[in-house]
């Protein structure tokens, strides 16, 4: 697979400011009013760079608002032009591809349920070919990293080159957020295209305006390049999305709160004490290997020993014990047990992989 997207730099639509690029703006264009009032009140943060509003709105249930259409595409420019903002919003076929770019939209974005589409996707790439315009690629619903970079291909093969992506979380029944960040999945984006923007979008990963803040604060803590939050100016009577958007002054403040801590320091000071206590860490690591591997040498000989007894690699007992014996031994030591937990499951899987393949001759 082709590991390699075609990126150009993202600074000159975040008006090549330092810093993360804010796009906000109401989930669905409801009337010029509307939009025009929260795009006033949006400009007057001077914190905004690009307005976002839903024209188009692909609803889980049918007979709730499903966006004004085509018509609303102008309240958009208008507001645009009124407040200086760049204007985006999303594309779900090649039709509204066509009528946003007729009205003049700048940034386009792909939603995340057209995302887990590739027949989907390669028609809104189709319908690009050509056209020099920044394309938002949102996360699919579901936690497939491969469709997700799929997308941003199919999008980055037909020549666009201002493209990002959107974190905007996976669904799923947990009850803590609307949609779970998983923020492992974008993180191993970034790791596999560096230089692909990703933006944050804490308004659907949280559902409520209340957790918008520890979501996007989080979010600037591991670096990420932008955020897009939803805002109207009075979210109470918003005709989608109410309880997550936030009023114009909320998000105001929460940007205000942020704290963008930069991923480098300049300090000669700080990088010879980062240098010298990542050397510890490489040590330790070097040390946590072999000893791991050691233990997985004592697995291997009791994987031996019980294929001679005809003993199954698994006993209850025994990872009860483990459990209760390690876990209080690691809280001591200031770990914590959530985290003692998964290094144990993972431990004891390749032990029980390591002896299972021993026990059934595959090595
Ligand atoms: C939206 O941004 O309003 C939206 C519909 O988002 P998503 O595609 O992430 O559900
Ligand atoms: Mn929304």
């Amino acid at each position: 697979m082709q590991a390699k997207l075609n990126i150009t730099n993202h600074s000159h639509w975040n008006k090549g400011k330092n810093g993360p690029v804010i796009i906000s703006g109401p989930c669905s264009a409801e009337s010029p009013e509307q939009l025009l009032k929260t795009g006033k009140l949006l400009a007057a943060t001077q914190k905004i760079d690009v307005l976002r509003a839903g024209i188009w709105k692909p609803r889980t249930r049918p007979n709730a608002f499903e966006g004004i259409g085509q018509q609303a595409l102008s309240w958009l420019v208008e507001t645009g032009k009124q407040t200086g903002l760049r204007t985006s919003t999303e594309v779900a076929t090649p039709v509204h591809v066509e009528q946003a770019l007729k009205a003049g939209i700048d940034i386009l974005w792909i939603g995340a349920r057209t995302t887990t589409n590739p027949f989907s996707v390669q028609a809104i790439a189709d319908s690009l070919k050509g056209i020099d315009i920044p394309v938002l690629v949102k996360n699919p619903i579901n936690p497939d990293l491969n469709l997700w970079i799929g997308a941003l291909e199919r999008i980055n093969n037909v020549g666009i080159h201002q493209l990002g992506a959107i974190h905007r979380g996976f669904s799923t029944f947990h009850q803590e957020y609307r949609n779970a960040p998983l923020w492992e999945i974008p993180l191993k984006l970034k790791t596999i295209f560096p230089d692909l923007p990703i933006i944050n979008d804490p308004s659907h990963i949280s559902g409520t305006r209340e957790n918008l803040f520890v979501v996007a604060q989080k979010a600037m803590d591991l670096n990420m390049d932008g955020l897009m939050i939803e805002s109207h100016f009075n979210p109470k009577i918003a005709l989608s999305d109410a309880q997550q958007q936030v009023s114009p002054e909320g998000l105001f403040q929460l940007l205000e709160k942020l704290h963008v801590r930069t991923a480098n320091s300049e300090s000669e000071i700080y990088n010879t004490r980062l240098e010298e206590l990542r050397s510890k860490i490489d040590q330790v690591d070097n040390e946590l290997f072999a000893k791991i591997a050691e233990r997985m040498d004592y697995t291997r000989e009791i994987g031996r020993y019980k294929k001679e007894n005809d003993v199954t690699p698994f006993q209850l007992d025994r990872w009860k014990e483990i459990i209760e014996t390690r876990t209080p031994f690691a809280i001591s030591l200031g770990l914590s047990e959530e985290f003692t937990d998964k290094i144990l499951q993972i431990m004891h899987d390749e032990s029980i992989k390591i002896q299972s393949a021993i026990l059934n001759n595959v090595n």
